[in-house]
C-alpha cells in the first residue's frame, strides 16, 4: 500500500531577511524579531490544537541570539524537529565556493547542535536555490534528507517578475534565481542523481508541493486564498505519498499587532490578519485528515519513504 504521509514544515526566515528581499531598510526593534517572537507561539498553538508534530527550519545566525536558541529547544522538547536552513541563509550560496557552501551547511548545523543538543538530520536551502555543488556538500555534512527543490513554473516565473520590478524601481534585492532545470525535478519524493533534477541514488529529496495544475502548494498559497481556496489546493494534492507544505513563520504574521506596517505594501499576505490566516492553514489540515493522511515531521517522513522497498 502506498504511502499517505503530510508533513507540516515552518521556515523561520527574520523579518530582516524580507526587508532585504525588498531592498528596504532592515527594521530594528522587537518588529525585528516578529518571526520567532509572534509568529511561532501562534504557529504552535494552533499546532498543538491539531496535535501535529512539525519540522522547523532554523538558520544558524538566528540563534546568536539567546531568546530565538530558548525557542526552538523548546520546539524540540515539545516533540516537533528542529532542521538546518543553513548558517548566514545567503540566497546566493549557491554561487559561493565549494568550500564555503561546505562551512555553511556545517556551521548551521553546529548552531542548532548548540541549542537543542541534537544534531538536525534535514536541510532546506535558502530561496530553493540547489545545484549539484551543494548536495555534494549535504552528503559531506552526513545530511539524511534535503526539502529544497520547488519545480513550480507559476513561483519561477513570479519570482522572475518580482526581482526585475525590484530592478526597475532601483532597488536592489539579495534574492537570486535557480537555473529552470529544477522544473524538470519530480514532484515526488525521489533520490538525486546528476543533475539533481534528475532521479539517481544520491540524497533522499522531498520537494515542495506543486499541484497538478503547476501551482505552489506553500503557506503563501493558502493564506492569500482564505479557506475555500486553501481546501480547494489542498484537493489537488490528494493522493501524493508525500503532501509537503511548507510555510514561512510570517505566514502567521499580524502586520498591525506585530508592527510590520513597513513590509505590508510590498507582501500581500500580511494585508490578511493571523487569525484569518490560521482558518486557511485549518482548512487545509482538514481536507488532508479527511483524506486519511497522517501528519509526520519531514524527518519521519524521510523514514517512512526510505523503508519502502523501491526507493
Ligand atoms: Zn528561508
Amino acid at each position: 500500500m502506498s504511502l499517505r504521509l503530510a508533513s507540516i514544515s515552518v521556515d523561520l526566515d527574520e523579518v530582516p531577511l524580507y526587508a532585504a528581499i525588498h531592498g528596504l531598510a532592515i527594521p530594528h526593534g522587537p518588529s525585528a524579531h516578529a518571526a520567532y517572537d509572534r509568529c511561532v507561539p501562534r504557529l504552535t498553538e494552533w499546532l498543538d490544537d491539531e496535535s501535529i508534530r512539525a519540522t522547523f527550519f532554523a538558520i544558524g545566525k538566528d540563534l546568536e541570539r539567546d531568546e530565538n536558541c530558548e525557542t526552538i529547544s523548546a520546539l524540540q522538547l515539545a516533540g516537533h524537529e528542529v532542521a538546518n536552513h543553513s548558517y548566514h541563509h545567503r540566497y546566493d550560496l549557491t554561487r559561493r565556493t565549494p568550500a564555503e557552501i561546505q562551512e555553511d551547511v556545517e556551521r548551521g548545523a553546529d548552531a542548532i547542535e548548540r541549542a537543542c543538543g541534537k544534531r538536525p538530520i534535514g536541510f532546506r536551502a535558502p530561496g530553493y536555490t540547489v545545484t549539484d555543488a551543494l548536495f555534494n556538500a549535504l552528503d559531506r555534512a552526513g545530511v539524511g534528507y534535503d526539502s529544497s527543490v520547488f519545480p513550480c513554473p507559476s513561483y519561477y516565473a513570479a519570482k522572475v517578475a518580482t526581482l526585475a520590478g525590484i530592478r526597475l524601481r532601483g532597488r536592489k534585492s539579495t534574492s537570486i534565481l535557480d537555473t529552470p532545470f529544477v522544473l524538470r525535478a519530480p514532484r515526488e519524493p525521489y533520490r538525486v542523481g546528476k543533475p539533481y533534477w534528475r532521479r539517481g541514488n544520491g540524497l533522499l529529496e522531498l520537494p515542495i508541493g506543486v499541484t497538478p495544475l503547476q501551482l505552489p502548494y506553500i503557506g503563501t498559497s493558502l493564506v492569500l486564498g482564505g479557506e475555500k481556496i486553501a481546501a480547494r489546493l489542498t484537493r489537488q494534492m490528494l493522493g501524493r505519498e508525500l503532501i509537503n507544505l511548507e510555510l514561512h513563520a510570517i505566514d502567521a504574521a499580524d502586520a498591525t499587532e506585530d508592527g510590520l506596517a513597513t513590509l505590508a505594501p510590498h507582501r500581500a499576505d500580511l494585508r490578511r490578519t493571523a487569525a484569518d490566516k490560521l482558518g486557511s492553514l485549518r482548512a487545509a489540515i482538514e481536507v488532508i485528515r479527511d483524506a486519511g493522511y497522517e501528519l509526520v515531521t519531514l524527518e519521519e517522513a524521510a523514514r517512512r519513504i526510505r523503508a519502502q522497498p523501491t526507493q
